[in-house]
């Protein structure tokens, strides 16, 4: 499981859930990974020294999203902790910091809560993704944590399924574009998964149940099964995959 020695990943929202899965999961294989956090540094710094205590490498990254000045601040922290570790360019961009209002229909969103998650959720990968792609190496590996929400009628909102679905049509659109230079843009369909995020509504027995029997798998998803797909698209096996929605939800739905 060293497919990715001498690799570099830089994994968005990788202090709690599904972010810190991938972070671990990627430095287990091997790569260096930059552990970026929003708010609650002591957690990015816990997922780094987890990484550390399993033998990998990693550096925590701060840079809240979605406020003026965002993307500026992630890249210039990622400079340094690429730079103390004799580091320049990245290998692996994964988007996956992501805010969902749960619970607000149509009728109460407000404009402000709309555009906070657009800021989150499309605008900040769109532009990191714009600012990185000089130091992103040919052949590299970008991959979007996008929703299941994006291909059903969620019964949690309106608003983060567009940005989801923004976030999809920016993968495939651009895996055209960076196609010649052999970097892979894929998009990674997660479904309800326990984290901080889904914390609430999965205590609510109603909602955990109805979750568990839509799914062909009879279960929630766990953070490693997503973690395990995003590192298979990180990895050589996947090259021949790009603008891609792989359904990662154990089949919701069907
Ligand atoms: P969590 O709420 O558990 O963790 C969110 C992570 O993103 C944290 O590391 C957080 O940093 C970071 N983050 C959030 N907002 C910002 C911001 N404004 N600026 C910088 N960092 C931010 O989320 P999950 O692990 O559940 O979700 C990860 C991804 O998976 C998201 O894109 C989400 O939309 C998607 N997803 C999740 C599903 C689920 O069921 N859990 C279902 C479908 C998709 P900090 O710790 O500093 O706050």
């Amino acid at each position: 499981m060293t497919n990715l020695s001498g690799k570099v990943a830089l994994v968005t929202g990788s202090s709690r859930g599904i972010g810190r899965g991938i972070a671990e999961r990627l430095a287990r294989d091997g790569a260096l990974v930059a552990v970026h956090y929003g708010s609650n540094g002591t957690a990015a710094e816990e997922t780094a020294a987890a990484i550390a205590e399993a033998g990998g490498r990693a550096f925590t990254v701060g840079a809240e999203l979605g406020v003026p000045g965002d993307v500026d601040t992630l890249v210039t922290g990622l400079e340094t902790g690429l730079r103390a570790h004799g580091k320049s360019m990245l290998d692996i961009l994964v988007h996956n910091a992501g805010l969902n209002f749960m619970g607000r229909p149509i009728e109460v969103l407000t404009p402000e809560e709309f555009d906070q998650m657009v800021a989150v959720n499309v605008k900040a990968p769109f532009f990191l993704t714009q600012r990185l792609l000089p130091r992103l190496r040919d052949g590299g590996r970008i991959v979007n944590i996008s929703s299941v929400s994006t291909r059903l009628a969620s019964d949690h909102g309106i608003g983060y399924p567009l940005t989801k679905g923004a976030l999809d049509v920016f993968g495939h659109t651009l895996a055209k574009h960076l196609g010649p230079r052999g970097i892979t843009v894929n998009s990674v369909v997660v479904g309800f998964t326990r984290t901080d995020m889904t914390a609430d509504a999965l205590s609510d027995p109603a909602t955990l149940e109805r979750n568990i029997s839509r799914t062909a798998l009879g279960r929630i998803g766990q953070v490693p099964d997503i973690a395990d797909a995003v590192a298979f698209l990180a990895s050589d096996d996947a090259r021949w995959i790009t603008g891609a929605k792989v359904d990662v939800t154990g089949g919701v739905n069907l």
